[in-house]
């Protein structure tokens, strides 16, 4: 059975049909090529009435449902109508997400939906394994309670925030260790970190190591 198949049978968009599936070049995720279907206008977004069409935009990826660990995008090229009863220009209505996110709703709905799943198994196990006698297990039960609240953020969220402003500073942090090949005592550490993130000034040298 091939992927198409089985999109279609899970999730069809109207007006929409899945061209074709293929893998991306480093293997990770699957693409999924989006076209309109024949004799469908274009809906206009403003007042979500069929329009003439005006031109296209560049190739946009929406993710979707990752499948089987893949990450999974539908790659659409919005077109854009001119639309009398606005008056306006205005970019197509598509089902698969809505206003800049570049997530489909599909996408958001099961987000959501295994955020509360997984609320609840979260639950279901902390209360079981306390009830157990493994002591390590406790400890991760007591843990996962203690950061119950941030671990299920992570879905609530459903993408729309990046952890990056925060992977930005760890990395810093992990070079400036790395660069000096460890360092012999935390003081020091905590030194260089002070001058790495946040720039402090530095006496004048004559010579410039990095
Ligand atoms: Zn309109």
């Amino acid at each position: 059975m091939e992927l198409i198949t089985i999109l279609n049978r899970c999730h069809r968009f109207r007006g929409f049909v899945y061209q074709h599936a293929y893998f991306s070049a480093d293997k990770k995720s699957i693409a999924v090529a989006v076209r309109p279907s024949k004799g469908s206008a274009a809906v206009c977004s403003r007042c979500h009435l069929p329009a003439p069409g005006y031109d296209q935009l560049a190739e946009r990826r929406f993710e979707f449902i990752p499948l089987w660990g893949f990450l999974v995008f539908l790659l659409y090229t919005m077109r854009r109508v001119d639309c009398r009863r606005c008056g306006v220009v205005a970019v197509e209505e598509v089902p698969r997400g809505d206003g800049k996110r570049t997530l489909t709703k599909a996408y958001m709905l099961f987000l959501a939906r295994w955020a509360r799943r997984l609320c609840r198994f979260l639950d279901e196990w902390c209360r079981q394994t306390m009830r157990s006698r493994i002591e390590p297990m406790k400890k991760i039960a007591r843990s996962l309670r203690q950061h119950r609240e941030l671990i299920l953020n992570y879905f609530r969220a459903q993408k729309l925030i990046s952890s990056g402003v925060v992977e930005g500073p760890n990395n810093k942090a992990k070079v400036t260790m790395r660069k000096s090949y460890g360092f012999r005592t935390y003081r020091v550490l905590e030194l260089a970190l002070y001058h790495s993130l946040g720039k402090l000034p530095e006496p004048v040298s004559t010579h410039d190591f990095f």
